[in-house]
């Protein structure tokens, strides 16, 4: 199986680096909305700027430039990936950023002429000429690349980055990346180290990993929960796992209880809040009100997301709502729900996520919306097929189902905006995997079309996809709906 270089650097460590599957670390992570690759990434790659600027110059900088390429140029605007930029090279970083500091730093960067370089002191900044947007330059090594170029009065310096899918960048050490890149996976220490440490269990197909399976005679659960604890201690472990269901529940809590019009000019429509009330309103006769309540969890998480408040990436931002969605349906709708099988949900879902982005892409610029949507929907029907106690074959089977179904599937976000067709398509992700698990779950594992196989053709149809439908907003929903 042949897999994209991004994907395969994308877990924060280089492959040859990497002797063990992505983490729940790695496939969960808090951040800020409204794009995993087109807001979260951006602004690690500013807040990475300063430091590696800091080691190269020293005196008053009197000037600083950025420059979008490719998908990040095309979409950036509706992506808010110059305010991430701008927030990163602030000092920020995604999971603690507060929501203040995002709403706010466009007016003030507008009203000073100034930004902030953490380390280096305030810099000249014109929006209108310095922040650049590049959408027809592509670089060699990745679609979603970014240059930052910082000057003092006698020397200057310039580093790119490329935002690989899911949050994860990459720096490139070249210093022509447009005909030589140098690509080189950044990671924090605590990462690099539990990446260091070897796996019990290193599973790189879903076939190895159903193997392993059937020789431990372990659930899929169980193979993900060794591996992490292999890595790191087993509080911080479940610690983190209680953090990411505790953000999912108040990202739900906050999209319910916020009216209003989303920001960047489409004039939609917050619709969770008032979903919400009405569902609390309707009879118990209604026997689809299931669905409904579904549909409103994902709503409402990616109504927060596409108003830059904080998400859970998972695996990326324009898809944050389903895991969540699909994780309350279990907790709130399965009446024999636990505790332990909460945190099942999310290790098998880590582990069909890891698979995806290893060997595929999560990233719509790559593959397509089928890589964003349809990662996520694969992740929370074998999450949900776990939790219900279902057999390894039966998990593989339900993330092979809801992913068939999102094959093919375009990124054409209207405006570059993170809302159409986005918000509700994870209504319907959400749906279509517990409707995935559901299929599974009636049926013993054996199926003719194996997860593998699913992940390659996602790869290859993605591959195969246009650029017009890959994050660019050049093609489909994007040119057909008329923005007023
Ligand atoms: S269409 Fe899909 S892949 Fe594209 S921005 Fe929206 S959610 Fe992300």
């Amino acid at each position: 199986m042949n897999s994209i270089p991004a994907a395969i650097v994308a877990g924060q460590v280089a492959a040859n680096e990497a002797n063990r599957p992505l983490s729940v670390f790695d496939m969960f992570r808090i951040g800020v909305g409204p794009s995993s690759s087109h807001t979260v990434g951006p602004m690690k790659a500013g807040h990475a700027f300063t430091a590696a600027a800091r080691d190269h110059l020293s005196g008053p900088l009197t000037r600083i430039t950025v420059e979008l390429y490719g998908s990040l140029g095309a979409t950036g605007r509706g992506h808010w990936t110059d305010r991430a930029v701008l927030i990163g090279l602030a000092g920020h970083r995604p999971e603690s950023v507060r929501t203040s500091v995002v709403d706010k730093i466009m007016d003030e960067v507008n009203d000073c002429g100034t930004v902030e370089v953490a380390g280096l002191g305030t810099v000249p900044f014109d929006p209108t000429t310095d922040m650049i947007f590049s959408p027809r330059t592509r670089m060699p090594f990745h679609v979603n690349a970014l240059e930052i170029t910082v000057y003092t009065a006698n020397n200057s310096f310039a580093r790119t980055y490329y935002s690989v899918g899911g949050g994860f960048i990459v720096e490139d050490l070249s210093d022509d990346p447009a005909t030589n890149p140098n690509p080189k996976a950044m990671a924090t220490a605590e990462s690099k180290e539990a990446h260091s440490r070897p796996a019990p269990h290193a599973f790189s197909t879903a076939n190895e990993l159903l193997e392993i399976c059937k020789r431990e005679q372990s659930r899929i659960s169980d193979i993900v929960w060794e591996n992490e604890i292999a890595a790191r201690p087993e509080p911080d472990v479940l610690r983190y796992i209680a953090d990411i269901q505790d953000a999912m529940a108040e990202c739900i809590n906050a999209g319910i209880s916020t009216q209003g019009i989303l920001p960047g000019g489409l004039g939609v429509r917050r619709r969770a809040p008032s979903l919400h009330d009405e569902l609390l309103e309707r009879t118990k006769e209604d026997s689809l009100a299931g669905m409904d309540w579904v549909n409103l969890w994902a709503l409402a998480v990616n109504e927060e997301n596409a108003s830059g408040h904080r998400v859970v990436t998972a695996p990326t931002n324009g898809a944050a709502g389903i895991v969540p969605a699909v994780f309350t349906y279990y907790c709130r709708h399965v009446e024999d729900a636990t505790e332990e099988n909460k945190i099942r949900f999310f290790l098998a879902a880590t582990a069909i996520g890891a698979l995806i982005k290893t060997n595929a892409s999560i990233a719509g610029a790559e593959v397509g919306c089928q890589g964003e949507v349809g990662s996520a929907s694969a992740m929370a029907a074998a999450g949900l097929a776990e939790a219900l106690g279902g057999t390894p074959e039966q998990v593989e089977n339900a993330a092979e189902i809801a992913m068939e179904h999102n094959l093919g599937l375009t990124c054409d976000p209207v405006g570059g905006f993170v809302q159409i067709p986005c918000i509700e398509r994870n209504a319907i992700g959400a749906v279509k995997a517990i409707n995935a698990a559901r299929l599974a779950m009636w049926g013993d594992g054996q199926h003719t079309v194996s997860f593998d196989t699913v992940i390659e053709t996602m790869r290859q149809t993605g591959a195969d996809m246009h650029s017009k439908y890959k994050e660019t907003s050049e093609g489909g929903l994007a040119v057909n709906v008329v923005e007023c």
